[in-house]
């Protein structure tokens, strides 16, 4: 008897010990995400800046542990002199250990050109992004859909899942889908006048707006799927990133988060979901919603200021 009261008494005691330990690992330590760049080699067109933007983008992905995907626009390569130079810059990813994809040839609107366009912007996307995988024995998996709009109709979507089956790839969803092109246009303007103060605030502004949108998503995980998928973070090469990853790695951390790659995350069921067929570039949690019927919620909003600036520079 007394020895079963012990028993138990030590099982409630495990039982209790267990308890909270069950809710931190589920919400707060247990967080996966994949980080994935597009629009590679970058979203500046000058050689010098692009090699700047990338050897401190992949310097900060060593330091923080993360293997990334990033995924080219192969048209970039070929602007304005320093091929050589600018894929070499594609390399550097492949030898420090990320993955590189395909994001169309041209970076492609898929809403502005019938599906035969896209098709073969696509194709010509292809080539010298597999030759450099096929140099470290690799093979071109993974497709980013531009603007992540998978197509305006039924038919265009069904189309294009057709042809990258065939050609072999998988699609590289995205969870966390955010704005921080708006940031890094306004960023980039910024520096480009030396105005260091202005460059302060809106990297100040940048990290808790993108705290929030981790907040957002994993919300929507949880309400959805009832649990926190193994996210997929869309960040681009851009020069806000290059200068700022460390500190959105530190958030990502403090929120618990580990990182792991894209292929890890993938195996995650939620991605065997349908996705439903929308005109937008959507999280593909919303696209999840959708394909059950659900609604879409509104996203974390961008700083008044953020986007008076941005306002300003793209004239509207
Ligand atoms: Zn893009």
């Amino acid at each position: 008897m007394k020895a079963r009261l012990f028993l138990l008494s030590v099982a409630a005691a495990h039982l209790a010990a267990a308890m909270p330990r069950i809710g931190y690992a589920q919400h707060e330590s247990a967080r996966e995400v994949a980080v994935t760049f597009d629009d590679l080699p970058a979203t500046h067109n000058d050689v010098g800046e692009m090699r700047s933007i990338n050897s401190r983008l992949l310097k900060s992905l060593e330091r923080n542990g993360v293997r990334a995907v990033g995924f080219v626009n192969e048209a970039k390569l070929f602007g304005r002199g320093g091929e050589t130079a600018r894929t070499a810059l594609l390399r550097q990813w492949l030898s420090a250990g990320h993955e590189l994809g395909n994001h169309t040839y041209s970076h492609v609107a898929i809403d502005r050109v019938p599906f035969e366009d896209y098709k073969r912007d696509l194709i010509r996307g292809e080539a010298v992004t597999a030759g450099l995988l096929r140099e470290k024995n690799m093979r071109l998996r993974y497709f980013r859909h531009t603007q992540l709009r998978t197509g305006p109709t039924p038919a265009y979507k069904k189309a294009l899942d057709n042809l990258l089956a065939v050609r072999g790839y998988t699609v590289a969803p995205v969870t966390i889908d955010n704005n921080d092109y708006i940031f890094a246009d306004v960023y980039a303007r910024a520096k480009a006048r030396g105005d260091r103060v202005q460059m302060g605030m809106i990297a100040d502004a940048y990290i808790p707006y993108m705290e929030q949108v981790f907040g957002h998503f994993e919300k929507l995980s949880r309400d959805f799927l009832g649990y926190e998928v193994k996210q997929v973070l869309l960040l681009h090469a851009n020069v806000l990133n290059a200068d700022h990853f460390d500190r959105l790695a530190v958030m990502m951390r403090r929120r618990g988060y580990s990182f792991i790659t894209l292929e890890q995350a993938l195996a995650d069921k939620a991605y065997r979901l349908p996705d439903a067929q929308t005109a937008k570039g959507l999280s593909w949690l919303h696209r999840w919603m959708l394909a059950k019927g659900q609604q879409v919620r509104p996203e974390p909003r961008e700083p008044e200021f953020i986007m008076k600036l941005y306002a300003a520079i793209s004239g509207r």
